[in-house]
């Protein structure tokens, strides 16, 4: 595959990772958020103050049919707080209603007592937590004891379930709601452990809840552990064979942390084989960002290209092969390849135009369409076709990014010494109209004079002062550009704004191809600016970043060699 196509996967995989693990934590917290609710129900009976019987609980338990609508979910139930002294008239009562086994447990002296008094549905598997005293147990009890605190929903830590039967072992936790006596929520800490009489709560299998959540085959691995350390100890459920560890390292990684009723998990993506078949058996379909039109015309350029790329490859592996022939065999085996190139760029300009008429004719012909119609026409018609005229609009920038980008493949030209300060206020000039309609302050250097391709620096300079002003928000936006000096001959500059900003994580994205934070209608743009200063920026031997600006912003760094004889001026 062509550096483009190559790179096309690259993106796209990333973007389709992206998109898949914003799918499971979305899809997780969801779900969780859904268990709360079914608790919250459930409290509210409690907090009726209508007698409660079994019967009715597992009435209200049965019509929230948890299996079809809440897979994952082990069973609702209600344990009560029990007082030393109250055990075993609870005890009695309950052998009374017809479980004559029926026992607190474990056994033992204790200060204060619970008891799963319902568990639905009352299974074989539920069955045996039945009178089970969860304030007995640590982990359990930290999470019962804030929700009596706290007086909301609490998740437990990792636990093995007293339902677990030895087969299939997995992973479990509670969630728990505090139930008060009188149906209030008392309003301190103090009053609400005076006052607690009982929770209901929920049972998790791990496996069974995120496999619920996810489908068995997700596009990415994931782990989730409780707690925000990705420890094995710590592991609630992952869903591919792992090394002993639990961690495991792919192309792709990161790590989130998520909050879930009071307690944080530690969601652990990886990408997987699967995805990346996926992107490169959808290349195609995946290219399709301005539309089906601009997927079969992008597809064309591609695979052009990498016609042309395995000529010109073809052309070098001959060349390797003739290198004891005669020099002028050799030379002449260099000019076709020179040939070959030219031929290539020339397809760049040729595509350019080739695909660019036919859009330019959709477009053209949809606003004379529009016209006719006349102001008196369906609204809707109107719409559609205004939204037609913007799609051509963004393809034919997307189109006009894509052959720039391509076309800085490959070695750049001769480099020379090019003053910077008088390029960016260039740059700046271009830009005049908007910098003055928005009121923006701007300071230029002084800027050093560098070593590098003019027509390519002011590319970069001009795509980061217009991002600069496109992007601002602040009341008084400023833009500044400065130079320091940098280590081995290099010139650091920054082009600093105040405007919206970017979160440091989100940094590393953004140099790629098609990499956008913002929507479309709120901020036009092809994703594709950043993606070319980063290729001129590497083909001069520098570097670009952006980290956000102390006092609000972003600041976008590069680095630059300078020209010999040219020191900046300014430390
Ligand atoms: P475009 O601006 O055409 O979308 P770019 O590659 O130039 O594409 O920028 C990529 C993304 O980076 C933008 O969509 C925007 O989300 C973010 N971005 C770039 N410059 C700035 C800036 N100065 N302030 C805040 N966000 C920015």
């Amino acid at each position: 595959m062509t550096w483009l196509a190559h790179s096309l996967v690259e993106d796209l995989e990333l973007q389709r990772f992206d998109q898949q693990a914003d799918r499971i934590e979305q899809a997780i917290r969801d779900r969780m958020a859904a268990y709360e609710q079914v608790l919250r129900g459930g409290q509210g009976l409690f907090a009726s103050g209508l007698p409660i019987s079994r019967q009715a609980f597992r009435r209200y338990v049965a019509q929230l049919a948890l299996s079809t609508h809440y897979p994952g979910i082990q069973g609702v139930g209600y344990a009560v707080m029990l007082q030393p002294d109250r055990v075993n008239a609870f005890e009695a009562r309950l052998r009374q209603e017809g479980f004559a086994e029926f026992s607190v447990h474990p056994s033992g002296e204790r200060s204060v007592y619970s008891a799963i008094e319902y568990l639905e549905p009352f299974d074989w598997r539920n069955r045996r937590a039945f009178g089970f005293d969860m304030y007995s147990e640590p982990t359990r009890r930290e999470a019962m004891q804030r929700a009596i605190d706290t007086g909301t929903s609490a998740l437990s830590g990792r636990v093995v379930l007293v339902q677990e039967t030895g087969n299939d072992t997995q992973a479990g936790f509670l969630m728990y709601l505090p139930v008060y006596r009188n149906g209030d929520n008392p309003s301190t800490a103090e009053e609400r452990r005076e006052q607690i009489q009982g929770f209901v709560y929920s049972p998790f299998r791990a496996a069974d809840l995120m496999r619920g959540i996810v489908g068995v085959r997700p596009q990415v691995d994931f782990a989730v552990f409780d707690g925000p350390d990705a420890a094995v100890e710590h592991l609630l459920y992952r869903s591919f064979d792992a090394p002993s560890d639990g961690t495991r390292r792919s192309d792709h990684q990161e790590r989130r942390l998520i909050d879930v009723a009071g307690r944080t998990w530690h969601l652990q993506l990886n990408s997987s084989a699967q995805i990346r078949s996926i992107v490169e058996s959808n290349l195609s379909a995946a290219v399709l960002i301005g539309g089906l039109l601009l997927s079969a015309l992008l597809y064309l350029l591609v695979d052009s290209m990498a016609n042309g790329r395995v000529k010109a490859q073809r052309l070098a592996d001959a060349m390797t092969m003739d290198l004891r022939r005669s020099e002028a065999e050799k030379s002449r085996l260099n000019d076709e390849l020179h040939r070959s190139n030219a031929e290539l760029e020339q397809f760049a300009h040729v595509a350019s135009h080739d695909l660019q008429t036919p859009l330019r004719t959709v477009g053209s012909y949809t606003q004379l369409l529009l016209r006719r119609l006349g102001d008196n026409s369906d609204p809707d018609i109107q719409e559609f076709g205004a939204f037609i005229v913007s799609g051509v609009h963004r393809m034919q920038a997307l189109i006009q990014d894509l052959l720039e980008y391509a076309r800085l493949d490959g070695e750049s030209g001769p480099k020379r010494a090019v003053p910077l300060q008088q390029l960016v206020e260039r740059c700046a000039q271009d830009l005049e109209a908007d910098i003055s309609d928005a009121g923006i302050e701007l300071e230029i250097g002084p800027l050093p004079v560098v070593l590098g391709d003019p027509g390519q620096l002011e590319r970069v300079f001009s795509n980061l002062l217009s991002n600069a002003v496109k992007y601002r928000n602040a009341p008084r936006p400023k833009i500044e550009v400065r130079a320091k000096t940098g280590k081995n001959a290099c010139t650091q500059i920054e082009v600093r704004d105040n405007g919206i900003g970017i979160g440091a994580d989100e940094s590393p994205k953004l140099f790629k191809m098609f990499s956008r934070l913002h929507d479309q209608s709120q901020y036009p743009g092809t994703g594709m600016g950043l993606a070319i200063c980063k290729r001129i920026i590497s083909q001069h031997q520098g570097e670009i970043w952006v980290e956000p600006n102390p006092g609000g912003g972003s600041r976008f760094c590069l680095t630059l060699p300078l020209a010999q004889d040219a020191l900046p001026t300014n430390g």
